[in-house]
């Protein structure tokens, strides 16, 4: 069953298909054929006996009722002469035709000689009433006939005939008993095969269908693993190599969803625009390799400031990082964006030629509102990147923070918290 394996499910239900089709023509043939064999033996025992039957007692018939009767009648003066010729030489003519007809059908070797002797015997029977025909038409009276000789005659032909058709009627018996005897043999024959075609149908089925559920089960398998795969891709595409944060791509989703349901909720949204101080300097110092360790660091940091499932961090590039706060009111993200700096510069990385302090620092833009539908899009992080510049011009290592988000010029209300 390996070549069933081998196939793909449309050619499996193809296989199926065809092997039920074979199965029902198989089946159509084998009826056909059967009832056909019937057909030919109802007629051999209709034609081989029923009819040689017929023909015989028809014979016989003929000798009795018309001959024989004809002859009586005759002696009685009932008819005359002339109706006496003409009713035997019809009667003659009938039986010579039913003996031609008898003869024609198919004769068995064990029967051939008992019908050639019955062929002689109504020959000289026929031959012996021609004699009183002839007599009859020459003009002898019919009472010159003997008749004992002549009912000798009838009775010998009749028992002569009556034996052939004993004869048939056993033979029909036996026809008719081989006949049933081949008929349960079709009947057991059509039995076997239609059980040995529908067992065959059903292995191969069960063999085609474990095959389709094994490919079934193969491809849930696979669309698992591309399902993982998929996501891990997915995850691959939406975080950043150096930093293992989410990088600007999934930024650009998050931002996108997070503000439509806190647009929707009426709920506080929180953005920071984080960027290193003098990291040019530190780069130029300590090399690019020292650089992506302390962006890591820095990363580290960032990580472990912000633990709640809603609150998100991003690399947005270089050395800028972005934060998103969901349900932050504007002290507690005034908060965290404290315990940022203090943590980064509490981690003491090396920073010689930065000119706020001697470890590596950070500065901080925060904006905080309470979203509506109002609220434009791209206010937010502009906001914030002013608030970030602001907090570079303030001497950097600290953070600004401003609610105010409507697009006049909000420098005025923007509120400095320095760290
Ligand atoms: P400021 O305080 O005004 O932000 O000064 P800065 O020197 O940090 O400003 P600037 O934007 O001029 O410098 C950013 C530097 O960050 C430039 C580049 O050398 C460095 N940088 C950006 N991406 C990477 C990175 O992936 N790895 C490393 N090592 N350095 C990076
Ligand atoms: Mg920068
Ligand atoms: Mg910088």
């Amino acid at each position: 069953m390996k070549f069933i394996e081998a196939l793909k499910l449309r050619s499996k239900l193809f296989f199926l298909f065809m092997l039920i089709t074979m199965g029902l023509v198989i089946i159509g043939i084998m009826g056909y054929l059967n009832i056909n064999s019937m057909k030919k033996n109802l007629d051999s025992l209709y034609f081989g006996s029923l009819v040689p039957v017929t023909e015989l007692n028809e014979i016989l018939q003929i000798y009795h009722g018309s001959i024989a009767n004809t002859i009586y009648k005759a002696r009685n003066t009932e008819i005359s002469s002339s109706q006496t010729t003409s009713e035997i030489e019809n009667a003659l003519l009938k039986i010579e035709m039913q003996w031609r007809n008898y003869e024609s059908h198919f004769k068995r070797d064990e029967e051939l000689q008992y019908v050639q002797y019955t062929a002689l015997e109504i020959k000289a029977t026929n031959e012996y009433f021609k004699k009183i025909l002839n007599g009859v038409l020459s003009g002898e009276t019919i009472e010159n006939i003997s008749m004992e000789n002549f009912e000798k005659r009838v009775e010998h032909i009749h028992s002569t005939v009556k034996k052939l058709i004993n004869y048939e009627v056993e033979v029909a018996k036996y026809e008719r008993k081989s006949f049933l005897s081949l008929y349960e043999k079709l009947i057991q024959n059509v039995g076997i095969i239609l059980s040995i075609i529908i067992l065959g149908v059903l292995i191969i089925s069960y063999y085609v269908f474990k095959s389709i559920q094994n490919d079934h089960t193969k491809l849930e398998i696979t669309t698992k693993k591309l399902r993982r795969a998929n996501k891990k891709l997915e995850n691959v595409s939406y975080t950043d190599v150096l930093t293992s944060l989410h990088n600007r791509r999934y930024f650009n989703f998050v931002y996108d969803r997070e503000l439509k349901r806190a647009k929707r909720t009426k709920s506080y949204i929180t953005f920071m625009m984080l960027d290193i101080d003098f990291f040019k300097q530190y780069n130029d110092t300590y090399g690019h390799i020292e650089g992506d360790f302390a962006l890591k660091s820095v990363a580290k940091v960032l990580k472990d400031s912000l633990k709640r499932p809603s609150d998100y961090v991003f690399r947005l590039g270089g050395e800028e990082f972005g934060v998103l706060l969901i349900d932050t009111d504007e002290s507690n993200s005034a908060r965290l964006a404290r315990e940022i700096c203090d943590s980064i510069r509490l981690r003491e990385i090396k920073h010689e030629t930065s000119k706020v302090n001697e470890f590596l620092t950070i500065s901080i833009g925060v904006v905080c509102c309470v979203a509506d539908e109002a609220l434009n899009e791209d206010i937010l992080i502009s906001r914030a990147d002013e608030m970030l510049y602001k907090a570079k011009e303030s001497g950097r290592d600290g953070y600004i923070i401003t609610t105010n988000v409507s697009e006049a010029t909000v420098l005025e209300s923007s509120e400095q918290i320095g760290a």
